[in-house]
This record gives structure tokens, sequence and C-alpha cells, in this order.
């Protein structure tokens, strides 16, 4: 039996950086069921950071978190967290007003440039005539998720915490004020501390506990690669996004990626691409930029996992004492990592709550409790 302070199960980025987090005062196992840290959700994002994700509470913990990939801790620093990369918001005619809204919400959050067709045209030369109107966020950025989490796992390490790879946790009991897990591969562990950072199986590990879960709904989402056109450069691109939840591009290796925003329910699962959101990613590229996508490159999925109101979980449940959820990261789970750990290790150990603008009602999971299925 191998015995710790506290469990984390999930070796994504958010049961990494909370276990980083809480091996300053603890120690601390984390269980992931693959053979490789950040396989699902954490490995298949689009790694942005950018404040038109979420709502005012989602912003909060992005600009809570910026200081922490702008200045990283010494264990991070070998490899930047990311590069500089514009992000630009654009609207045709018809969806001006969406994008005065837009900018009065983003605009406590981030330094925007209100631009013109000129101005859009620009900084993304791809656009088609039709993207009139622009509000542009140059200080965005482009994060690297496995500098992100082979930092976490540094640092976890440095102070004597430990990650078990191929550990898929099958059995959980509570006895005596002590979690016991147990894996498929026959591992045994145990901690009176157990937390529930298994992304979109987030539910599921919650009743292998005996705890009601919380309505966790993952939701698929599609990426394709391909070739930007002729004597374009893609790295001077900007992310682009569409104001409505149509259509996302940005540099990928020397290519370009764009996604569909599709959000397609799923059970947790390890995410495949479907034919209909990859011919989507193009047509919608074809439909909005002077593009065309002749060869798709590459093409991926991957699942965000949203609670029912689409805010994080984070907090201890009264039904179960030393239970802790740390769930429904959706599509915003790279970007509020750093201020997401700071509240779990604030939770768990009280350390000085980190982020003046969110309470810990905003995100406690009780808040589910009497609408769980
Ligand atoms: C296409 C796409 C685009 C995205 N774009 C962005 C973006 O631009 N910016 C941003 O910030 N976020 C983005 N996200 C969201 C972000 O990737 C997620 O919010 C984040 O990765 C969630 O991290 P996680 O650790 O909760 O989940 P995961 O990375 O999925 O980690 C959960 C882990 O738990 C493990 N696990 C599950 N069950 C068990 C078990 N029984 N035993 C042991 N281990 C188990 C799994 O193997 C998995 O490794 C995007 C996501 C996708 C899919």
């Amino acid at each position: 039996m191998n015995s710790s302070d506290i469990l984390v199960i999930g070796g994504g980025i958010a049961g990494l950086s909370a276990a980083a987090a809480l091996s300053r005062h603890a120690r601390v196992s984390v269980l992931e069921a693959e053979e490789q840290i950040g396989f699902h959700s954490s490995g298949r994002s689009a790694t942005m950071l950018h404040y038109a994700l979420g709502d005012r509470l989602v912003r909060a913990l992005t600009l809570a978190s910026r200081s922490f990939f702008d200045s990283p801790p010494e264990e991070f620093s070998d490899v930047p967290l990311g590069r500089r990369m514009p992000v630009l918001i654009h609207a045709r005619e018809d969806e001006r007003q969406a994008l005065d809204e837009l900018e009065g919400e983003l605009s406590a959050f981030a330094a925007l440039e209100r631009l013109d067709a000129t101005g859009v045209h620009e900084l993304c030369p791809l656009l088609k005539d039709d993207a009139l109107y622009g509000i542009a966020d140059l200080n965005g950025i482009r994060l690297d998720p496995h500098a992100l989490l082979q930092g976490n796992l540094r640092e976890l390490r440095s102070r004597g915490s430990e990650l078990h790879t191929g550990q898929r946790v099958a059995g959980i009991q509570h006895s005596a004020r002590v979690w016991t897990v147990t894996s498929e591969a026959g591992g045994r562990f145990s901690a009176p501390i157990l937390i529930n950072a298994a992304g979109s199986w987030a539910d599921q590990i919650a009743k292998l506990a005996g705890v009601a879960p919380l309505g966790l709904q993952p939701k698929r989402r599609t990426i394709i690669t391909f070739d930007a056109p002729p004597g374009t450069n893609p790295e001077a691109l900007p992310f682009a996004k569409t104001i409505g939840d149509e259509l996302y591009f940005a540099p990928e290796s020397g290519r370009l990626f764009a996604s569909p925003m599709d959000e397609v329910p799923s059970e947790p699962c390890d995410a495949q691409p479907d034919e209909l959101e990859v011919a989507l990613a193009a047509y919608r590229m074809e439909e909005r930029t002077t593009v065309q996508v002749k060869r798709i490159h590459s093409r991926w999925a991957g699942l965000r996992t949203f609670t029912p109101d689409r805010r994080p979980a984070v907090g201890f449940v009264p039904d179960a004492e030393g239970f802790f959820w740390l769930a429904g990261q959706g599509g915003f789970g790279l970007q509020t990592s750093p201020a997401m750990a700071a509240i779990a290790a604030s939770l768990v150990v009280g350390s000085p709550w980190p982020v003046a603008d969110v309470n810990p009602a905003d995100v406690d999971p009780q808040r589910f409790m009497g609408q769980r299925n």
C-alpha cells in the first residue's frame, strides 16, 4: 500500500497543477490511467489564452493566471510556457452589435484595440472582405501544454511527491477517514484526502467513491490542420475567431489549424474526430477566409467537460469527508490552471485565498446539490 497525505486522480493539467501547488504543503500522489500525462483533453487543446472564453468568472480566473505564465516559477523556466500571439475577434455587418457587447465585457480584462476593416485585414489578410469590424488583444498567449505539464511534474517531484502512470482507478473505499484506491493494474493507494481531477471521467470517479455526481457533460471539439496559401507566413497570423462560435484558426507548426467550434455531447472516451465536423471545419474556413483547404494534413478531437452552469467545480462536498472536486474546466482549463491550482491549495491546506475577484461560493460544487443526476 502506497500512503500519502493527498491522492489526486488524473494526470492532466488540472491534477498536475493542483498536485504541484499542494506538494509545497503535503505529500501528494497523482494517479493517471494512461502511460503518459496529458493524453486526453490537456494534450488536444487549441492552447490559447484569451478572454473571449467563458464568462466573467472564467475571465477573472484567466487574468489571475497571467502572472504565472508571464513570469513562471523556477521549475518552469527552462522553456517558455508560451509565446505572444495576437487574438483577433472579427465580425460582419450583421454581427456588429455582438462585437460591441463583447468589447464591453472584455475591456475590464484586456487592453483591446478596436479595428475597422483596414485594421482587421492588416492583422489577418486571410479574412474575406466581409470581415468589417474587429477587436484585438495583442497580448494573447499561445501556451505550450507540454512545457506546462512537464513543469508541474518537475515541481511536484522536486518536493518529494509522486506521479504513478498506468494506474486506472477501478475501486474507491472510504473507511476510518482514509480513502483507499485500487487500480486495474493492482496498485493500492491511500490518503485522507482524495482530489477528483479526472476530467471527462470525474462523475464516474465520484460514483466509484459513492459520491453524488455533478452532472458533468463532456463535449467533443475538432481541429484540423492544413497548408497556408503560398506566400503566406503562417507565424505572422493571429489567433482569429468569429464573434459567434463558428470558427477559429491560428498558426500551427508552419501550417494553419482551424476548428468549427463544435460542441457534440459525448461519453467520456478517447475522442476521435468525426467526418462531419472535419468537413465543417474546412467549409467554414473557406466561407470566412480566402483560404482553400485542398488537403487536410492532420485532424484530432478532444473533450471539453462542462458543469451544468459552465463554471468550474472546486471544493469539498459535505456528503463525503475528504472528497474534493476539481472538475468542469470546459474549454479554459489550460489558461486558468495556475489560479485553479492555487484555489485548490487554499481550500485543501488553508493557504491564502488567491483570487480577489472570485469567491469560494462561485466555484463551490455544492451549488449543484439537489439538481444532480
Ligand atoms: C479542441 C480543444 C480546444 C481547447 N482549447 C483550449 C484553449 O484554447 N485554452 C484553454 O485554456 N483550454 C482549452 N481547452 C480545454 C482544456 O484542454 C481542458 O479544459 C483541460 O485540458 C482539462 O484538463 P483536465 O486535467 O481536467 O482533463 P484531462 O487532460 O482530460 O485529464 C484528466 C485525466 O484523468 C485521467 N483519468 C480518467 N479516469 C481515470 C481513472 N479511472 N484513473 C486514473 N486516471 C483517470 C485521464 O486519463 C486524463 O489524463 C481545449 C480543449 C479541447 C478539446
